[in-house]
């Protein structure tokens, strides 16, 4: 049953794979991952109303303008046709209009926003009706494609990771940037909010490396490996220690840095700590 409801521009977009939004309700876009919503076509849109379902995926900041983020979707079923938006309970855009009868813009819907349990219900009701009577699928009278190539196993990595890494990723990326801090490469895809960089654990997870951004850096796939082998490892303020056993290709992949890029601000630099387990734990030497 979905559990809120995403404003979504279908004329705007090419396709439903991803879809770019305000982040006024980005924690419930957040708590959404891996969980279905109803998907609306707000009152300018040519077509408006209720027009489909899908799951949330994934949920990335715009690290280009701040005010956005990126919904990842999988899973994407469309009506075969626009649901006027009075057939939910509540309906999401009643606020929008003013006492008589004209339509408050300044109300206009949130980008996504979650459903009363009567709206549940009434959204259960209203697909299982039209389901019954009109069907899902691809011959939805709309030229948008729907079926994304690969999110559907990053959807259900992520429902199993939970969103407190989700979380974590969203704070390492907002501090750091896209960037790996090791070697500053950044191949990212900003317009699509694709970032390769992951979040390395300074300490490991599984030796008790706590998930919070001081314990937390974002490194190329590369480097993320090489840092979890004890490959290299990192002194007090960041310098670079390369291990005996660095072969010289991997050297080369620092660009010649000789130090990692900590964050501007102080409270979101890695804890001593835990650069110091790294280095007598895991370190190679
Ligand atoms: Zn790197």
């Amino acid at each position: 049953m979905p559990l809120a409801v995403l404003n979504v521009r279908p004329s705007r977009l090419k396709s439903l794979h991803l879809v770019r939004t305000d982040n006024r309700n980005k924690d419930l876009a957040l708590q959404c991952i891996g969980e279905r919503v109803l998907l609306y076509a707000p009152a300018d849109e040519p077509r408006r109303g209720y027009f489909g379902t899908a799951r949330i995926a994934d949920v990335n900041p715009d690290l280009t303008q701040r005010r956005f983020i990126f919904v990842a979707l999988e899973e994407v079923s469309l009506l075969n046709r626009f649901v006027a938006l009075e057939e939910l309970a509540a309906p999401i855009e009643s606020r929008a209009y003013r006492a008589d009868g004209s339509l408050d813009f300044s109300y206009f819907s949130m980008s996504i926003r979650g459903l009363t349990l009567d709206d549940q219900r009434a959204a259960h009701a209203l697909l299982t009706r039209t389901e019954a009577s009109t069907g899902f699928g691809e011959s939805a009278q709309t030229e948008l494609s729907v079926h994304p190539a690969s999110f559907g196993s990053r959807g259900r990595r992520l429902r199993e990771e939970g969103a407190r890494n989700t979380r974590l990723r969203w704070s390492v990326l907002e501090v750091y940037g896209a960037a790996c801090a090791m070697c500053g490469d950044d191949d990212a895809v900003h317009e699509l909010g694709a970032y390769e960089v992951e979040v390395c654990h300074l300490r490991p997870l599984r030796q008790a490396g706590p998930d919070e951004l001081t314990n937390a850096m974002p490194m190329c796939r590369k480097h993320h490996w090489a840092y979890d082998w004890g490959l290299f490892t990192l002194a007090e303020v960041g310098q670079i220690i390369p291990s005996i056993r660095m072969p010289p290709s991997l050297h080369r992949r620092f660009n010649g840095q000789t130090r990692a890029r900590f964050p501007s601000t102080r409270q979101a630099w890695p804890k001593a700590e835990h650069l110091r387990f790294h280095r007598e734990k895991v370190f190679l030497g």
